[in-house]
């Protein structure tokens, strides 16, 4: 099967359906060892240093893995990748476009989908048929998420990776299918695993993928993804068809209809603070003003550039947040 790049989560069951394998540029790029060398890449092709480590990532990533067709997002996503897709298709890589419309309008959604769709050569029975099977694997991840926050079996980095891997199935669906419902069942295996504090994050998966471990040294986990949990569609089984599953979809739409879930997050597993990361260089680490002022518990604002663990100052910064959550539940 040919592959596809994929710069962020779109709807994967159009390009299962036609065939394709996609690939979530993203996870390749973070989750490679030589994840630097994807940057600096990047940076000696010209992009600046003053630029968002994922745009560099994705870019690295795409060329040196040889992907030679990927989905653009051009509405919905970050700005920086409208540019990423301008250089690609100059560097003789195929761009197939979609958009999440920024009014969040169903209508125009469905209307996209169909474009899509056609443009793939697939109709909507098909795509639907992919998308109850991939439900399927769906289902797994929202019961391991929920035995992070119920049983607290399963740790804050299991349950980051295990939803991002969803937006592309690990490259191989029915293989993370099987490696899902071996891992659940260990998971159901294991004594509860519980933490003075219990945490969010919020904001886009960090580089620093040692942040999970680290707040767990701290007497502290994570017990919520916020972006990773909406990779995995929680809210599939609500959904009428395809265009209802990716409205309902808090990413890549405005500020309001995300805090409305992610407060609901917070009172359904009464969490104790939220961190939120942003991205050295992303216009994102405004909206932490917002977040502020609608969280009415601790929150705190920490950043993550090139490497991809912690550096010092983050965690003494962590550290504090740590202890005074810590002394005010004693309280
Ligand atoms: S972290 Fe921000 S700047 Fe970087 S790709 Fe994501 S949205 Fe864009």
């Amino acid at each position: 099967m040919k592959k596809i790049g994929l710069t962020t989560t779109v709807p994967i069951e159009v390009l299962l359906a036609a065939g394709y394998t996609p690939i979530d540029l993203n996870n390749v790029f973070v989750t490679s060892e030589n994840y630097l060398e994807y940057i600096e890449y990047a940076e000696h092709e010209g992009f600046p240093k003053s630029m968002c480590a994922w745009i560099k990532g994705i870019f690295g990533a795409c060329m040196k893995n040889n992907i030679k067709e990927i989905i653009g997002v051009m509405e919905g996503d970050c700005s920086n990748t409208k540019v990423l897709v301008e250089i690609l298709k100059k560097r003789g890589v195929t761009v197939h476009p979609f958009s999440f419309n920024h009014g969040h309008d169903i209508k125009l959604l469905n209307d996209e989908m169909k474009a899509f769709m056609a443009y793939f050569k697939v109709c909507k029975e098909d795509v639907e048929e992919k998308r109850n099977e991939l439900n399927v694997i769906r289902k797994l991840a929202k019961e391991i998420d929920k035995k992070s926050y119920e049983a607290f079996t399963v740790s804050g980095f299991e349950n980051h990776l295990l939803q991002l891997c969803v937006s592309d199935f690990d490259g191989d669906y029915k293989a993370y299918h099987q490696f899902l419902l071996e891992k659940l069942e260990d998971i159901n295996q294991r004594e509860p695993d519980k933490k003075a504090l219990m945490l969010g994050y919020i904001g886009v998966p960090p580089m620093t993928g040692d942040i999970f471990d680290y707040v767990e040294s701290l007497d502290a986990k994570f017990i919520y993804n916020e972006v990773q949990r909406e990779f995995a569609f929680p809210r599939f089984d609500q959904a009428a068809d395809m265009t209802a599953q990716y409205h309902d979809y808090t990413y890549p739409y405005d500020f309001d209809f995300r805090i409305k879930e992610i407060k609901e997050q917070i009172k359904i597993r009464d969490l104790d603070g939220i961190i939120h990361y942003t991205q050295a260089f992303c216009h994102k680490a405004t909206e932490h003003i917002l977040l502020k002022e609608a969280i009415d518990i601790p929150i705190i604002n920490i950043e993550g550039d090139k490497l991809n663990v912690l550096d010092a100052r983050t965690k003494l910064r962590l550290e504090a947040f740590i202890d005074m959550l810590h002394d005010r539940k004693e309280v």
